[in-house]
C-alpha cells in the first residue's frame, strides 16, 4: 500500500503569522534603507547618560561651574592665545600653501563655534554623569590616598594613562564600523588646519569617556589642573595644523603636525599614528610611521568622498554641508564606500580637491 504524504494544509492562523513576519521584515528593511540603526545606539547611550546625570544631580557637582571650566579648556583666553600663535605659524611655515580663507578653514570655524556653544554642555553632562555612574557602580575603582605618591606624580600618571586611553578609543573609532561613521567627519578634512581638532561629531565624545577612568582611579591623589588640560588640548590642536614641523628628536615622543598628518593621509592607511599627544603607544603597537621630507605635503581627506564636504561643488554651502555632516552617521551605509581603515587602500579614487600649482583648496 502506498501512502501519499501530503504537506499539512496552512491554517488561517499560520498564514496570518507568516504574513505578519513578512510585514515586520519589510518594515525593518525599509527602516534599514533609511537609517543606519547601529549609530542610534551611540545616541541612545549619550541620551541615557544625560538622563541619568540629570536624575542624580550630576553626582553632587555644580553643572554650571563644570561647564565653565570645560569652556575655558575649549575656548578660554589661554586656548585662544595658543590657537592664535598656531594660526600665525601656519602662515609662516605652511606644509601646503593655501588661501587664508580656504573653505575647509571656514567650515572648521563653524565646528569651533558649535563646540564652544552646544557641544560643551553635552560633554559636561556626559563627563559628570559617566564619572558618577562609574563611581557608584564600581566604588573600588577609586584608590585611597597613597601617602608615598606626591601629587605631581599622580597627575603625571593620570596624564600618561589618559593619553593611552585616548589612543585605544581612537583605535576603536577606526575598527568599529558604527564608531567610524561618527569619526569619519574628522577625517573628511581636505584642508587640514589647527581648527580641524574641533571638526568632530558631538556623539563621538561617548567613545572617549574611557579616558576619564585614570582620573577617577586617582581621584584621591590628584586631579589634572585646567592649565594642563589646556596644554594637552593645545598639543592635539597643533598636531592638526598646516605647519611643516616635525619637532626633531622630540618628534619621537610627542605628536607633531608632520606625524599626525600621516594619520589623515588621503591614500591611507589611517590606522597608523593614532596618538593624541604621545607617539609611544603607536610605537608600542607597531603603528608609528614617522614623517620624511616626502610625506610633509601629504594630501588629506577621504577617498571617494563618502561624506559630503565643503570642497565639493561650485559653492561651499557651509551651513547645509554642516547639517549634512552631522546627520551622515545615521544615514544608511553605501557599501562601496565602507572606508573603515582596513579597506581604505582598496578604494582609491582621484584626489578630490582642486589642487593647483602647489596651492590647495578653493575659496
Ligand atoms: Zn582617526
Ligand atoms: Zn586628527
Amino acid at each position: 500500500m502506498v501512502i501519499a504524504l501530503q504537506p499539512p494544509a496552512l491554517t488561517a492562523k499560520t498564514a496570518a503569522r507568516a504574513q505578519g513576519h513578512a510585514g515586520a521584515e519589510a518594515q525593518r528593511r525599509t527602516l534599514r534603507s533609511r537609517i543606519y540603526l547601529p549609530a542610534c545606539s551611540i545616541a541612545a547611550v549619550a541620551a541615557g547618560l544625560v538622563a541619568l546625570g540629570w536624575a542624580n544631580h550630576w553626582g553632587g557637582n555644580d553643572f554650571a561651574a563644570s561647564m565653565t571650566s570645560l569652556r575655558v579648556v575649549v575656548v578660554g583666553p589661554l586656548t585662544l592665545a595658543i590657537i592664535g600663535v598656531f594660526l600665525i605659524a601656519e602662515r609662516l611655515r605652511p606644509a601646503q600653501r593655501r588661501p587664508i580663507f580656504a573653505r575647509g578653514y571656514r567650515q572648521d570655524l563653524l565646528f569651533t563655534v558649535f563646540n564652544a556653544t552646544l557641544v560643551v554642555p553635552l560633554v559636561t553632562a556626559l563627563t559628570l554623569s559617566f564619572s558618577d555612574v562609574a563611581q557608584r557602580a564600581f566604588p573600588w575603582l577609586v584608590l585611597p590616598r597613597i601617602g608615598t605618591v606626591p601629587r605631581w606624580g599622580a597627575i603625571a600618571v593620570i596624564f600618561v594613562a589618559m593619553d593611552a586611553c585616548n589612543w585605544f578609543a581612537h583605535m576603536a573609532n577606526h575598527r568599529v564600523k558604527m564608531l567610524w561613521r561618527f569619526h569619519e567627519l574628522h577625517h573628511s578634512q581636505e584642508d587640514m588646519n589647527v581648527l580641524t581638532v574641533f571638526r568632530t561629531h558631538p556623539f563621538i565624545h561617548v567613545s572617549y569617556l574611557v579616558a576619564l577612568i585614570p582620573g577617577i582611579v586617582l581621584l584621591a591623589n590628584g586631579a589634572l589642573p585646567i592649565t594642563l588640560l589646556v596644554i594637552y588640548g593645545g598639543v592635539v590642536a597643533f598636531a592638526h595644523s598646516n605647519t611643516n614641523l616635525g619637532f626633531g628628536p622630540l618628534g619621537r615622543i610627542f605628536v607633531s603636525p608632520n606625524y599626525h598628518r600621516q594619520h589623515h593621509k588621503l591614500d591611507g592607511p589611517q590606522d597608523v599614528n593614532l596618538g593624541f599627544a604621545l607617539t609611544i603607544w603607536d610605537q608600542l603597537f607597531h603603528r608609528a610611521v614617522f614623517p620624511t621630507p616626502e610625506t610633509i605635503r601629504t594630501d588629506t581627506g577621504l577617498p571617494g568622498r563618502p561624506l559630503v564636504v565643503e570642497q565639493a561643488g561650485v559653492r561651499p554651502h557651509h551651513f547645509s554641508v554642516f547639517a549634512a555632516q552631522l546627520v551622515a552617521p545615521f544615514r544608511p551605509m553605501d557599501k562601496d564606500l565602507d572606508l573603515r581603515s582596513a579597506g581604505v587602500r582598496a578604494l582609491r579614487s582621484p584626489a578630490p580637491s582642486a589642487r593647483r600649482d602647489g596651492v590647495t583648496s578653493s575659496i
